[in-house]
């Protein structure tokens, strides 16, 4: 018989959710000028935003932090994060920064510039955003089935090897400083990289002589997929999975708010002394000193014991599990989702799910706005929002139109869950009622966080 896969925890610790009225959402969500990032926490019932920094830390990790020891130098929380870190990866130099992105930051000032070109599977914004604003460019080269959102493939976070070969041919191998694999690939709705397509990259990398990065936001669902999916790994551990991806490796950037289950830290490790020299140098000027690069001693000990407990193959089988669970749920009532579902969240096709809201009027946060309205939860667009740019006074829009439904770990139950797809679910059932919007404030780097909307209504001025 098979059993219903469960929680593998009990809660020591619980936090209040706040309930609110429709009418007072609808308040809210205009006071936010139909921003999302912009509303209170506290006026938010389910909130599904991001996975990142909202882990629900464990007893363990808590005892870790108590543990955590504070000198400026040397500190010996350091020192068990980063045996941590090299055991895991393989790779030399482990700096500490605050997140993810204080990482990519001293990356790409290091290694970026005018002229270069990075090639990734696809990457995410803040990566994008810190390889551009050193000038250089961000090439995404995901493979096609990737922007299929309704066919169901095993790997369609890989990259599009022919396209990454002829991209060095074309653009020169001294303007690639280095191509970034993101694990699993956020942007294209958490989906998992192969085994075979890591080590095809590396081999091909390797004839161009091109260091491999590996963004690892989420390395251990990433190894959990490889378990379930790729022929040759079933009898493997998830920790020998993840161990053979690093392998593939020069480098890595991580923000340790997704899989290192906690709510602050990130690192940077590299195998090259030069590289991990002038990244340093940097990280003193605008993270701290190495040994505890923007965080306190006691988040590089929570890290260390949340990186461990990461692996646990039945965390992980939950954790999988519950996304799909959510995702399942949906598309049985017929909601547009992206499928298969990714590792940490599901994902609406804002294409489909509103066909008459062009892309210049933003499908997905229309969708996000109701969802909020309808039942206090909380989500993020994931398209032309966030990636869609005017050229000469021309709209582009993104590849995809995605609202991002992210789970946050170990935080939420199943009859949350439930509750998120039933009124997802009525917002679906209105949908011929949904207005688009338009943009009327935007900052010039990452707009969507900070951008303001107002509704394009129909037979109105506005329209
Ligand atoms: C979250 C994330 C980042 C950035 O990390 P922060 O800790 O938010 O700065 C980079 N890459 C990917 C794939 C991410 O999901």
């Amino acid at each position: 018989m098979t059993h219903t896969i469960i929680e593998p925890f009990k809660i020591k610790s619980v936090e209040p959710i706040n309930f609110t009225t429709r009418e007072y959402r609808e308040k809210a969500i205009r006071d936010a000028y139909y921003n999302l990032f912009l509303l209170k926490a506290d006026d938010v019932l389910i909130d599904l935003l991001t996975d990142s920094g909202t882990a629900a830390m464990s007893s363990r990790q808590w005892a870790a932090i108590m543990d955590g020891d504070e000198s400026y130098a040397g500190s010996r929380s350091f020192f068990k994060f980063e045996k941590v870190v090299k055991d895991l990866t393989g790779l030399e130099y482990v700096i500490p920064t605050h997140q993810g992105r204080a990482a990519e930051k001293i990356l790409f000032t290091t290694v970026g510039g005018p002229g270069k070109v990075i090639p990734s599977n696809t990457h995410f914004d803040t990566t994008r955003a810190n390889v551009e604003f050193s000038g250089a460019e961000a090439v995404d080269l995901p493979v096609a089935s990737a922007l299929e959102t309704d066919k169901r493939a095993d790997f369609k976070g890989d990259i599009d090897l022919n396209k990454l070969e002829a991209l060095i041919k074309k653009t020169g191998v001294e303007r690639i400083p280095l191509c970034i694999m993101t694990v699993t690939n956020n942007s294209v709705g958490g989906q998992p990289v192969s085994m075979k397509n890591l080590r095809e990259t590396k081999s091909l990398l390797t004839k161009y002589g091109i260091p491999l990065f590996i963004d690892a936001c989420r390395f251990a669902e990433n190894a959990y997929f490889i378990k379930t999916r790729e022929p040759g790994y079933a009898s493997k551990s998830v920790t020998e999975i993840a161990k053979e991806m690093f392998s593939y490796a020069d480098g890595c950037t991580m923000s340790a708010k997704k899989d290192a289950l906690v709510n602050i830290g990130g690192f940077l490790a590299v195998n090259d002394s030069t590289l991990a020299d002038k990244a340093r140098s940097l990280l003193i000027m605008t993270e701290g000193f190495p040994t505890y690069g923007g965080l306190a001693g006691r988040d590089l000990d929570a890290m260390a014991q949340g990186l461990n407990e990461v692996l646990d193959e039945d965390y992980l089988k939950y954790r999988i599990r519950s996304v799909e669970y959510f995702g399942d749920k949906l598309e049985k009532e017929g909601v547009p989702v992206l499928v298969p579902t990714g590792g940490h969240a599901v994902f609406l096709d804002a294409r489909r799910f509103l066909p008459n809201v062009p892309a210049n009027q933003y499908p997905g946060q229309a969708i996000a706005v109701e969802m909020y309205i309808e039942g206090g939860i909380r989500s993020v667009e994931i398209g032309s929002v966030m990636f869609g740019k005017e050229v000469d006074g021309k709209f582009i829009g993104a590849n995809l139109e995605l609202v991002r439904l992210a789970i946050p770990r170990r935080v939420y139950t199943q009859s949350h869950i439930d509750y998120a797809a039933e009124a997802i679910v009525e917002v679906f059932k209105r949908r011929d009622k949904i207005p688009g919007y338009r943009i009327s404030y935007e900052a010039p780097y990452l707009r969507h966080f900070t951008a303001h909307f107002e509704p394009v209504l129909k037979g109105t001025v506005n329209e």
